[in-house]
């Protein structure tokens, strides 16, 4: 299909192009660990830890919204992982924000610094600014979670390329529909698929995306060695997914804008962040790299008290950890140690319809008061 066509259209066309008379047209799940291998190898599948099927098919689907090579990965941690464990060696540097998702840093910490590899961090409102020299791999996460700050990709990945750096840009909160680092010079693109690419909550996945082969390939035999292997029920989930991500992302982030609209002027809220607003110190720089702000509004509201008084009075959201399902959520993230006030609030929009999701939103908040 030709390329003028959209990529979501691609991908939701992908399978039907190759399949010959009598073929499913849903994708299958190759529930196998063995592939029939009589005599030599001769490159065909033979052990799944190196191949399966529906995996390879999912790879393919992302492989569209990326434009690139994609390797998936059981959780968006080993997706993450992987990229560290392939590229950095004892002696190297990596800089990572100190404002993005807490468990890059905790892993770094707990099994790179010991190795020898020294970490930097610094807030994602300055990386672009952010003294690279020396380093072998710079991650930025933007918008960051939970915060929401948002870097200039392109200038980061031209300062990065100037250091000799490579670029791992963590695109969970945007999803390769809203934002595509890959085209703004980064070298990886890396997903927790758990969040809005699956969309349904049901499933744990990750994924690598690269332009380059070499680092493609190292990525892939990470993979192979480590044994971080995505099971086949759990590729279908994500393939199943995908094939809605446009229309739920199209109305989660039309949730979240009007959620953030809404609660923007309440007396009960302190302070809004979402880049999709006009008055969100980030909104330019996201504009002019995004096609969509993503799913998630960070609010502050007086107390802790306050934030489970909010979350309990409103019927519409779940209170849960985690993003991009359909069922809007909250939690107060302070409870996970992240450097933010006690009634900081993590909002994550669903798909419900906007009316009601903003009426009770507003009537939870207007409860406080
Ligand atoms: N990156 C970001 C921005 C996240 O928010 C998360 C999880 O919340 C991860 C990575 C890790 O993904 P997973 O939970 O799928 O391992």
């Amino acid at each position: 299909m030709s390329d003028k066509v959209s990529a979501i259209s691609r991908l939701l066309h992908h399978r039907s192009q190759g399949l010959s008379k009598g073929e499913a047209v849903s994708l299958p799940i190759h529930a196998t660990s063995v592939f029939h291998l009589p005599g030599e190898p001769d490159g065909s599948h033979f052990y799944a830890r190196n191949g399966n099927p529906t995996v390879e098919a999912v790879e393919a689907e992302i492989g569209i919204l990326e434009d690139a090579d994609v390797v998936c990965f059981p959780s968006g941690m080993a997706a993450i992982a992987s990229v560290f464990y392939s590229v950095l060696r004892p002696g190297d540097t990596v800089l990572v924000p100190s404002d993005g998702y807490y468990n890059v840093r905790n892993l770094l910490n707990a099994q790179f610094v010991p190795m020898g590899v020294t970490v930097r961090t610094c807030p994602t409102a300055d990386m672009a600014e952010a003294d690279m020299t020396g380093c072998r791999l710079v991650q930025i996460e933007t918008p960051a979670n939970p915060g929401l700050a948002v870097c200039d990709i392109a200038k980061v990945a031209e300062r990065a390329k100037a250091e000799g750096a490579l670029v791992m840009a963590d695109n969970t909160t945007a999803t390769p529909l809203c934002q595509r680092p890959l085209d703004h010079g980064a070298d990886f693109s890396v997903l927790s698929d758990t969040k809005a690419m699956a969309g349904h909550s049901d499933v744990m996945c990750g994924h690598v995306a690269t332009r380059h082969a070499d680092l493609f390939d190292a990525v892939k035999t990470w993979r192979k060695l480590a044994g971080a292997i995505m099971g086949p029920f759990d590729a279908y989930l994500l393939h199943r997914g995908l094939e809605t991500l446009e229309v739920r992302l199209g109305r989660m982030n039309a949730n979240a804008l009007a959620v953030a609209e809404a609660v923007q002027g309440h007396p009960a809220v302190s302070s809004v962040h979402y880049p999709g607003l006009g008055n969100d110190p980030f909104h330019q720089v996201a504009k002019r790299q995004m096609n969509g702000f993503g799913p998630i509004v960070s609010f502050t509201l007086a107390s802790q008290a306050n934030v489970e008084q909010f979350i309990s009075a409103c019927p519409l959201l779940s209170p849960a950890t985690s993003f991009g399902g359909v069922h809007s959520s909250a939690e107060r993230r302070a409870r996970w140690g992240d450097d933010v006030p006690e009634g900081f609030v993590r909002f994550a929009a669903g798909v419900e319809p906007t009316a009601d999701l903003v009426a009770a939103v507003t009537q939870a908040l207007d409860a406080l008061s």
